[in-house]
């Protein structure tokens, strides 16, 4: 029997699920890439020929070990990570996210974080049925510890998310203000250090004294974006509960195999990053003798700057193979506003050519 009407998303998929927008990737074939805060240098080719060992001998029959205990031992040592503290490993931070607000997502429950932030922090809100609050920062993108404290004791967020340097603004906020935010936070607070490599400031040294942080990290920015590996470290009591949202075999083998075989020469990637911070103060001081372009500090691999009209500077970096990101339209304090990531000493000449093009319209 055939029926009149078969099944549809609409009769079945959320509302709210519906009313999304997907997260849209922008097509970057043949593009200088600085769109992503992806590390641009690759790997030497003795460190791929160790990479090509590792998945040679990687036992892909089998599932992954859900404990990654060497993976985790690896990291602890290469990471300066503190002892007494459990890790959680993510594919990726992202899933790490979203992980931390399924398990606080009660009815009700409310996530918060200090904006403009990180997307994913409000669309797994979304997904997990939560409702994401975002306190705004002050326009010179501080952290406004005092509406932060305000906000915290109307809604009682049950997870606060701080990144720190924070993403898409690239400063780092006051060690102090986020102190108070985490001593009167009601819940959990979770310190995303994604760009942690290009700050030198860290809150991991703080676990001892905050039994309700978690510190969040990500190989991805230091250069590992493809593997997809983030891990959390926190007091066990935390852990524990979390871990039980996991996936058992969130992180796979191939994944365990290449970064474990490219830690154990993390020096690698810290040297890329120490190249990419130079770059960024020499890209800092160009773009800030260009008049009308309004460059803020930044502490991570990215600079945000202002721009008298941001579409047209995005499409006319577009124009000539540069692709970078406009913000503006996302948040009200990133009026004009473009990001664009350090790449190369080349790459960056490009950009910086292309954009004094644009300049002279
Ligand atoms: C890039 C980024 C992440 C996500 O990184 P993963 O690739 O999922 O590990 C998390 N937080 C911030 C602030 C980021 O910018």
């Amino acid at each position: 029997m055939k029926r009149s009407e078969s099944p549809s998303p609409q009769s079945v998929i959320r509302e709210d699920i519906r009313a999304l927008a997907a997260y849209t990737v922008h097509p970057a074939q043949g593009m200088v890439k600085l769109d992503a805060m992806e590390n641009p240098y690759g790997l030497p080719g003795w460190l791929r020929e160790e990479l090509a060992r590792a998945v040679a001998g990687a036992q892909i029959n089998r599932y992954p070990d859900p404990e990654a205990p060497a993976l985790k031992a690896l990291l602890r040592r290469t990471m300066d990570l503190p002892q007494g503290f459990d890790i959680l490993l993510g594919n990726g931070s992202d899933e790490i996210i979203a992980m931390v607000i399924s398990a606080v997502a009660r009815p009700g429950a409310v996530v918060m974080a200090p904006t403009p932030a990180f997307a994913m922090y409000r669309m797994s809100a979304i997904l997990a049925k939560a409702e994401f609050v975002g306190v705004p920062l002050a326009p010179d993108f501080s952290l406004d510890a005092q509406s932060m404290l305000a906000a915290m004791q109307e809604r009682r967020p049950g997870v606060v998310f701080v990144a720190y340097p924070n993403n898409p603004t690239g400063n780092l906020f006051d060690e102090a203000a986020v102190c108070r935010v985490i001593e009167a936070a009601p819940g959990l607070v979770v310190l995303d250090e994604a760009y942690h490599v290009f700050a030198g400031r860290s809150f991991m040294s703080r676990l001892r004294e905050y039994p309700n942080l978690l510190v969040l990290r990500t190989l991805s920015k230091l250069g590992l974006a493809g593997l997809r590996l983030g891990y959390a470290v926190a007091q066990s009591d935390w852990i524990r509960e979390i871990d039980k949202v996991r996936g058992p075999y969130n992180v796979g083998v191939l994944t365990q195999a290449v970064a474990q075989a490219i830690l154990e020469h993390a020096q690698v990637l810290q040297e890329q990053a120490a190249a990419i911070r130079v770059e960024r103060e020499r890209l800092f001081a160009e773009l800030r003798r260009l008049p009308g372009v309004e460059v803020f500090p930044s502490e991570a691999n990215f600079l945000l700057l202002r721009v008298p009209d941001a579409e047209a500077a995005f499409q006319g970096l577009l124009a000539r193979g540069v692709l970078v990101r406009n913000l503006h339209g996302s948040h009200p304090l990133l009026d004009q506003c473009l990001r664009f990531t350090v790449g190369t000493p080349s790459e960056n000449a490009l950009l910086l050519a292309a954009f004094c093009e644009v300049r002279a319209g």
